[in-house]
């Protein structure tokens, strides 16, 4: 049976890019060696890197004066490097609350500085997009989650970057159009859009480095590592060679243009049926819907049980909402087809049907 894969991260990539990487754990273009088991100072896995960056800064049109990295630790790491690097000791930082996510950047911030919560979403249980706030002038950054991978809400429109904005992307990075050169910071964990888990991206503004006269240790200086092209330890090889094979999919599609029309087709089709099957509704403010990771409820939470096996028999994976939503979380990352949102609306409908 055909497995229609919603999963919220580590999540659907498109099966020639599983073939390729399948194919260079056995032997890498002829080199006589795997993938796994080749150093990271070889010429094959320098031009796997080169091509990884191009292909950040082609698909997303990143300025010159800023560095692209791969680095360990996924997003949760920068919760903290993002502070250590950006906010100068007694400095004041920004952040908006809009999730789980949000609130762990703002923990890791609260260890080195005042950290001021301009405003939150979480009196509704982070059901919305906060849209009257005042950012402190003397922030040195504003924080925010650009999609709220759990609550499925999204920041249609971004912030007023009166101050540099910093931007965690894990969920909706390489899904639409961005303008880089908005935000000093952006960073994400590849294992929804970009690749396998195991590495994260984060795009800087070189400009915005070096100004926090705090002690760093050397590794987490995002200068280190813009210093040694991302290699100045071991990289993550595996996953950066899987993330540049999807980002080479993904230009092969038609870049970030042509993802960005099917993603909002994918959105398009699923809230139609959420928001015309009396069985079924959504849990957000409808102005602030994710498109990447949209959440709903059955209108009886009794019936969700039935419907998520229901589901299942049709080849239809991770649906099932995180457990502070409840019912359903649909994550329609880049590589999905339109035909798996077409079979997942085709399954709330027969459901419905049965009641
Ligand atoms: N930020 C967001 C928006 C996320 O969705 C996630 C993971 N789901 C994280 C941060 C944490 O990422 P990681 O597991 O790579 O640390």
């Amino acid at each position: 049976m055909k497995i229609h894969n919603f999963s919220a991260g580590p999540s659907i990539l498109p099966k020639e890019v599983m073939t390729k990487a399948a194919e260079a754990v056995i032997e890498f273009e002829g080199t006589g060696l795997s993938i796994l088991e080749m150093s990271h100072r070889s010429a094959p896995f320098e031009r796997v890197m080169e091509q990884a960056e191009a292909l950040v800064r082609e698909l997303l049109a990143v300025p010159s004066d800023y560095a692209v990295l791969f680095l360990h630790g996924g997003a949760s790491l920068q919760f903290t490097m993002l502070v250590q690097n950006l906010l100068p000791v007694n400095g004041k930082a920004a952040y908006l609350n809009t999730g789980v996510w949000s609130k762990k950047a703002i923990k890791e911030a609260r260890l080195y500085g005042e950290v001021e919560v301009v405003a939150s979403s979480e009196d509704r249980n982070f059901n919305y997009i906060p849209k009257a706030y005042k950012i402190p002038e003397d922030a040195s950054y504003l924080h925010f989650t650009s999609n709220n991978t759990i609550y499925g809400t999204q920041f249609h429109l971004f912030p007023d970057p009166k101050v540099p904005l910093v931007v965690d992307m894990s969920s909706d990075i390489f899904s639409k159009k961005i303008e880089v050169s908005q935000f000093d910071l952006i960073y994400a964990g590849a294992q929804k859009n970009m690749g396998p888990a195991g590495v994260s991206l984060v795009i800087v503004k070189k400009s915005s480095l070096g100004r926090t006269s705090r002690t760093i240790p050397t590794m987490l200086q995002y200068q280190t590592h813009i210093d040694n092209g991302s290699m100045f330890n071991t990289p993550p090889c595996f996953p950066i060679y899987v993330s540049m094979l999807n980002l080479q999919w993904l230009k092969d599609f038609g870049g970030i243009e042509a993802i960005e029309k099917r993603n909002r087709e994918k959105a398009a089709l699923l809230y139609a049926e959420i928001d015309s099957n009396v069985h079924f509704e959504g849990t957000t403010e409808k102005e602030d819907r994710s498109v990447m990771t949209p959440t709903f409820v059955m209108k009886d939470p009794s019936l969700e049980a039935a419907f998520l096996k229901f589901a299942s028999d049709r080849g239809i994976s991770g649906i099932k909402g995180h457990r502070s939503v409840g019912g359903f979380r649909a994550s329609m990352y880049n590589a999905m087809p339109l035909e798996s949102v077409q079979v997942l609306v085709q399954a709330m409908r027969d459901f419905s049907a049965t009641l």
